[in-house]
């Protein structure tokens, strides 16, 4: 029996039959295990309406509802979080303790919602001018979209749509068709939670959909996370149609390892943040960048923890790394490492040929390791968005800053050091949006914003923090007066402050 996978609007399973669908695998056997409806623009439309029609409750209902919606969310989320983690495992192929992780991350931004009120507080200034007040206050939008990958399914959607409800939207959804189901999982969370039906929706589909939810007029502000030239496409029609929008893009993260770093510490580091989610993490660590002459010191403490790396599928206990999350997606991975061979590279370890505790029908690449990769090769160039881990070495600290600087992408960083003078500097000069200093995947906690610069994000926006607050609400600046009878008059005068 296989899952029928479909849109959730005003509170309930959408039962109309799709004209389209696409598959769900289980990428640890290959096997199809589902199909997912895609929307089309009329159920788009419809979704669209249902939250058009909640907003007029839901965007003037007091915050005390608001919040104590999102702390039952959070309970909800805290009793089924096996039941999700599994599920996303069952759909992507990460480790269910990966799955726990994002989970967890997701959290945190539900938590920063249940103090929406605090977040909402907005200024007053008496006596601006005689017997007159100025005040301000942030209002919804009103319907607002999110648009997300596959690689976070539960996350990524989480670093939207609870501030954006509680912000006192109504919020679509548009997950992505590869793992659809997590989405849909939050759905009943957030119903058992008391949420009124019709603030969140979920339309599943591909670009279909979206542009349906970027063409709609009654769409105020679209959420994106996904590659770059989705990104790009997204703010661009977005834009143009009016909407404000945020759109983060793909990466190419950089790890900078200075002569001065505990090499087992940057190994270890390196590893996880490489291979955790077989690569498929916007953050993940694609490049190590070695300043000599550590470089063959840090390869070879690199390459011993990478054998060792057990791969199999995310549901099995003793798996670090799972399968890649399509067969499409994985030998487009794999081809590059037969490109940066051509192109000079050497061929450290091959994940092609390493042990697979699994079905052979999964989309499997062990764990890979490329030496001597220079800034030119494609693989360098690309987002290879796999378990492959590049090693760029170079000369001194100004040439590592300089690949850095250097590359289109700026999502993460991080260097390994023990000058704090250089890793002061190093987070000065750097021109990306998150640097860790001897931290690898440098995600910022839910009350400071992430995003990334340059191709890793379109728009002004960051998600989550108070940027999510601000991206989520419009200011209102209101000037009152109480006038005294004696104040009476017309003064054609602009309005001074006396
Ligand atoms: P993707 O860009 O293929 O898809 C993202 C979303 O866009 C999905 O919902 C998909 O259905 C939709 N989409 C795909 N093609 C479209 C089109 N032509 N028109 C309109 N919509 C379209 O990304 P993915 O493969 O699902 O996810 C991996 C990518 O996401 C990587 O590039 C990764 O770096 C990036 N990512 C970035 C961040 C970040 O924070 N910057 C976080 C997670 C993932």
């Amino acid at each position: 029996m296989t899952k029928h996978v479909t849109h959730f609007i005003a509170g309930k399973r959408f039962d109309a039959v799709a004209e389209r669908t696409g598959p769900i695998f289980d990428p640890a056997t290959g096997a199809v295990t589902g199909a997912v409806d895609f929307a089309t623009a009329g159920e788009v439309d419809i979704a669209v309406s249902a939250a058009r029609e909640a907003f007029a409750t839901w965007g003037s209902s007091p915050l005390p509802r608001r919040t104590r919606v999102m702390f039952a969310f959070r309970e909800q989320l805290l009793a089924r979080e096996r039941e999700l983690a599994t599920l996303i495992s069952s759909e992507h192929g990460k480790t269910v303790e990966d799955a726990r992780g994002e989970i967890a991350r997701g959290l945190e931004v539900v938590e920063l919602a249940c103090g929406i009120p605090q977040l909402l507080k907005g200024a007053f200034s008496e006596g601006v001018s005689t017997r007159v007040d100025t005040y301000s206050l942030r209002q919804a939008l009103g319907v607002v979209c999110g648009i997300t990958p596959f690689n976070f399914p539960a996350m990524v959607p989480m670093w939207m749509f609870p501030l954006a409800i509680a912000c006192g939207n109504c919020f679509i959804l548009k997950p992505s068709e590869k793992d659809p189901s997590a989405s849909l999982l939050m759905a009943e969370c957030l119903t058992d939670a008391g949420l009124p039906p019709g603030v969140f929706n979920v339309v599943h589909g591909d670009r279909g959909a979206v542009d349906a939810l970027l063409e709609h007029p009654s769409v105020a502000a679209v959420s994106f996370v996904g590659s770059t030239p989705i990104a790009r496409h997204i703010y661009e029609t977005a834009a143009r149609a009016g909407k404000r929008v945020q759109a983060l893009g793909g990466a190419k993260n950089h790890m900078v390892v200075l002569p001065d770093a505990d090499l087992d510490l940057a190994a270890d580091a390196a590893v996880s943040a490489g291979f955790g989610s077989a690569g498929e993490r916007c953050m993940a660590i694609s490049v190590v960048v070695a300043v000599e002459p550590v470089a063959d010191a840090l390869v070879s403490r690199i390459t011993e923890r990478v054998v060792r790396l057990k791969v199999g599928p995310g549901t099995a206990a003793e798996s670090e790394m799972g399968p890649l999350v399509t067969r499409e997606h994985r030998d487009r991975v794999a081809s590059y490492l037969d490109t940066a061979v051509a192109e000079g590279a050497t061929l450290t370890v091959d994940g092609r040929a390493h042990a697979v505790d699994g079905d052979p029908g999964g989309f499997w690449l062990g764990p890979s390791l490329l030496d001597r990769v220079g800034a030119d090769m494609t693989a360098y160039r690309d987002e290879i968005f796999g378990p492959v881990l590049l090693v760029l070495r170079v000369p001194s600290f100004a040439a590592a800053l300089q690949v850095v600087n250097e590359n289109p992408y700026g999502n993460g960083t991080a260097i390994f050091t023990s000058d704090g003078g250089a890793a002061r500097q190093f987070q000065h000069e750097v021109q990306v949006g998150m640097v860790g200093i001897n931290v690898p995947i440098p995600v910022p906690v839910a009350y400071y914003p992430f995003g990334g610069w340059k191709q890793s994000l379109f728009g002004d926006s960051h998600v989550y923090g108070t940027d999510g607050v601000h991206f989520y609400t419009r200011n209102k600046v209101v000037t009152s007066r109480w006038p005294e009878s004696s104040q009476a008059g017309v003064r054609l005068g602009f309005p001074g402050t006396h």
